[in-house]
């Protein structure tokens, strides 16, 4: 049964049905809706079309100054109207993404005690260890499909902060929604409060967070193995996707839990599939195959490692050994390349550390290892500089140059800095937008390894088949279909991305692909369509308002 459905078997009167966001209309509801409610008078008598309500939204949103109050309204309006707000981001979600997300987010965040008006999702605090369950059958809905947990230790590249942090999760499920349809009444976003190591927000009066040091150890991990728990009693359909942990907590949990619940880390995963789909577009552009491929990696944290796992995977794919596969994936860290000697190197980043001499200089590696594409994960602006994007230039005929630092300000280089110093050779992506770049006579159009092309779609097929695990085959699987919808014209313009403005349409397809994959895989919790295509399409939220009479 749709949860659509399920979560309204009676549907409220009166002021009620106006202060209950998944049903209101605002200001559509019939005349004969409104005699029929109880609402009569409670809203004004003029009917608005849906093209006036928009209006309305668009011109209130024109008449602020700063992202930031656009952001604080659009909250306001989904807290009201959800239907509306999600019908104002599916009229545009490229437009309206950085708006509800990065990097509006990010500001949000750190403001979130201040900018709060009505709370959303739900907030567990290590104080209520023993009764998480109790907490999460506090939810109104009792068929979660889909949930975003983080406890706020890495929000972005901001670090610690709290509580703060729920700004990421109530976004992010925004985003499974308008760029995938995940139905938005299945989602919930938590926050899993454990303290916070940050000064100003233990100090701030209007924290509204545990005002205590992060809990560590055997504590922590006993407080997350009970919420991973009652999640599955209390919602036994429910993915996790764990978002924002810090290193030290991220990789463990993913690996303690990946193969006991269905759950993912995008962080590590979605940002791996991404950068796969970029390098498969990048192959399509270069008439190249993964067989053919050598990376170096500027940057051996998760970012970095996830998408050489998810390299080998694909190289594996493409008949090369599992061996051969990971001694094509190099990596260079802060302290040189990594090599065997080094006595620093942890585990997760072992299977990447080759022999050869120590290096330190980003040039001489690449001199020495001869890449075809470099990989820049190391949060150090401009370290792919004039000689390194030369090197690359030289020992290549198409280097594929991916910058993948966020936000702007971190990228290892500009996209103009890339066609220019490769004299319009490379193959171009990076984490953060660049607009296009004119060279010589040519206009590029730089790519933008968002993952956004992966984790919407990727929750679409996973909660439409309810599959059962989440497996790195899916990731792959993901990116390419990310990758096969990348047109000859976006090519031939420099991208290797399908443009955002199709979002939509790009996840739906995406989903699909993932969706027969956890078919065939033996996953799924739902009996195999017909067409697998129509069923997606039909198990995706449209911003409807549903009639009343
Ligand atoms: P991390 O802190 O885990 O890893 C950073 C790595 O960079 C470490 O190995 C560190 O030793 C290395 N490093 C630091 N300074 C260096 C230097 N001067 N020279 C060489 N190496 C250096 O961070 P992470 O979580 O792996 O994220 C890395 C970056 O990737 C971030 O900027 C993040 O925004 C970005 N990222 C982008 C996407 C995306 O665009 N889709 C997704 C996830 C992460």
């Amino acid at each position: 049964m749709n949860p659509q459905d399920k979560t309204n078997p009676d549907i409220p009167t009166g002021i009620d049905l106006l202060r209950e966001p998944l049903l209101n209309k605002s200001t559509a509801f019939t005349a004969e809706e409104q005699d029929e409610l109880g609402i009569t008078g409670l809203v004004p008598d003029g009917v608005d079309t849906e093209e006036n309500q928009l209006s309305r939204v668009h011109l209130q949103l024109s008449q602020k100054s700063a992202d930031i109050d656009r952001y604080v309204y659009l909250s306001s309006l989904q807290d009201n109207d959800e239907t509306l707000y999600f019908k104002t981001l599916m009229s545009d979600p490229a437009h309206f993404m950085p708006l509800v997300y990065t990097p509006t987010v990010g500001e949000a965040c750190q403001k979130f005690g201040h900018i709060m008006r009505r709370p959303r999702g739900l907030y567990i605090s290590i104080k209520q260890k023993g009764r998480v369950a109790e907490i999460l059958r506090n939810w109104p809905v009792d068929d979660v499909r889909f949930t975003v947990v983080t406890d706020g230790e890495r929000i972005l590249g901001l670090g610690d902060l709290g509580v703060n942090g729920m700004g990421i999760p109530i976004g992010k499920l925004a985003l499974y929604t308008a760029c995938a349809g995940v139905p938005p009444e299945v989602t919930l976003p938590i926050t899993l409060d454990v303290g916070t190591n940050t000064d100003s927000l233990l100090n701030d009066p209007l924290y509204l967070g545990l005002r205590q040091p992060r809990v560590r150890g055997q504590e922590y991990d006993d407080f997350l193995e009970e919420s991973v728990e009652a999640m599955g009693e209390v919602f036994p359909k429910c993915c996790i996707q764990f978002e924002d942990f810090a290193n030290i907590n991220a990789v463990p949990l993913l690996a303690r839990y990946r193969d006991r619940v269905c759950c993912y880390n995008d962080d590590i995963q979605g940002t791996a599939a991404v950068a796969v789909a970029g390098i498969s577009g990048a192959l399509r552009m270069a008439n190249s195959s993964w067989k053919d491929q050598t990376f170096l990696f500027l940057g051996a944290g998760s970012a970095g490692t996830g998408i050489a796992n998810l390299i080998t995977l694909a190289m594996i794919e493409d008949g090369v050994p599992e061996d051969e596969a990971r001694k094509r994936c190099w990596m260079q860290d802060v302290n040189g390349l990594l090599v065997n000697s080094r006595d620093d190197i942890a585990d997760f980043q072992k299977p990447f550390a080759h022999d050869h001499e120590p290096i330190s200089d980003f040039v001489e590696s690449i001199k020495a290892i001869k890449p075809t594409g470099i990989i820049g994960v190391s949060t150090v602006p401009k370290l792919f500089n004039q000689k390194v994007i030369e090197a690359m230039s030289e020992i290549n005929e198409q280097p594929i140059i991916f910058p993948y630092s966020n936000p702007t300000s971190r990228s290892e280089c500009t996209a103009e800095e890339a066609y220019k110093w490769s004299d319009g050779k490379a193959i171009f992506a990076s984490g953060s937008p660049f607009p296009p770049v004119k060279y010589k006579d040519r206009t590029f159009v730089p790519g933008q390894g968002n993952n956004v092309y992966i984790f919407p779609a990727l929750g679409m097929a996973i909660y439409a088949t309810q599959a059962k695990r989440v497996t790195d085959k899916m990731f792959l699987c993901a990116a390419a279909a990310v990758a096969e919808q990348v047109t000859q014209e976006n090519l031939d313009s420099g991208l290797i991305y399908p443009p955002q403005s199709s979002i939509l349409v790009t996840s739906l397809h995406v989903a699909k692909k993932v969706a027969e994959l956890i078919f065939d895989s033996d996953l799924a919790g739902v009996d195999r369509p017909d067409d697998i295509g129509a069923f997606i399409e039909a198990e995706a939220y449209k911003p409807d308002y549903r009639s009343y009479v």
